[in-house]
């Protein structure tokens, strides 16, 4: 049996027992991790702020053998507003989506936790749209996860762009027309333009960036695609928008 004490944000929460909760964490120091949340489920339980999706908070637990339970938590931010809006929150739940198909558990990553909050801020306070967030979001982890855009030149005959780019969803690489295959989607200038300008800029100037819905729907669903072919895992919460 050993404490320990983690940076960690709530990715989701189930009924667990009479009184108690496991809760799914996303944290700094040990990746995903599953814990209990004991008598949190009744009335004037003092944790129950810890079972809320998205609560960010430094978390005190016991780990026994695999399993660890909450024994106190200080919160850092609840990102409250994000469940007040619908688009927000299954945006902010497709991310935790996407953390949950690319990391293992017990798998830590400093970068993606700190791309995480960064995101949660952006769609929470700066009011940046979180289909926005998200993409930029998708288009890190898949820089983290090893498939880099290359937007000079074709990744494969290694030419400069004049014409028709397309996305080849096989390989996740940027080609040019006689280098495609049958798995490959168009590109259209604008969602081209709109990926690589989105590469190079922080999460915390997306502000920066502006576009059309249909521009930005276009660039996503190629890039949820993309994304989902890599780590050969579906996205569902995306879907019900
Ligand atoms: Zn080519």
């Amino acid at each position: 049996m050993n404490e320990l004490k983690l940076k960690a944000i709530v990715l989701s929460s189930i009924d667990y027992s009479e009184k108690d909760k496991i809760i799914k964490l996303f944290s700094l120091e040990e990746g995903i991790i599953s814990a209990v949340l004991k008598g949190v489920r009744s009335q004037n339980a003092k944790l129950k702020f810890a079972s809320q999706p998205f609560c960010f908070a430094d978390f005190n637990l016991i780990k026994k053998g695999d399993y660890y339970t909450v024994t106190s938590v200080n919160l850092e931010d609840s990102f409250f507003d994000l469940t007040k809006d619908i688009n927000n929150y299954y945006m902010s739940f497709s991310l935790f989506e996407v953390v949950q198909a690319s990391l293992m558990e017990n798998e830590a990553n400093p970068l993606v936790f700190i791309n995480v909050l960064k995101a949660l801020k952006a769609t929470c306070y700066d009011k940046i749209d979180a289909k926005l967030v998200l993409l930029k979001f998708i288009l890190g982890m898949l820089k983290v996860l090893g498939y880099r855009l290359n937007f000079n030149t074709c990744q494969v005959c290694k030419m400069p762009f004049i014409s028709k780019i397309f996305l080849n969803l096989e390989t996740g690489a940027i080609v040019c027309p006689s280098c495609t295959t049958p798995n490959c989607k168009q590109m259209t200038n604008a969602v081209y333009n709109l990926i690589k300008t989105l590469y190079s800029t922080e999460m915390e100037r997306l502000n920066t960036i502006t576009v059309t819905g249909s521009v930005l729907n276009e660039a996503l669903n190629l890039t949820v695609q993309n994304f989902e072919q890599r780590v050969e895992k579906k996205l569902k919460t995306i879907k019900q928008l």
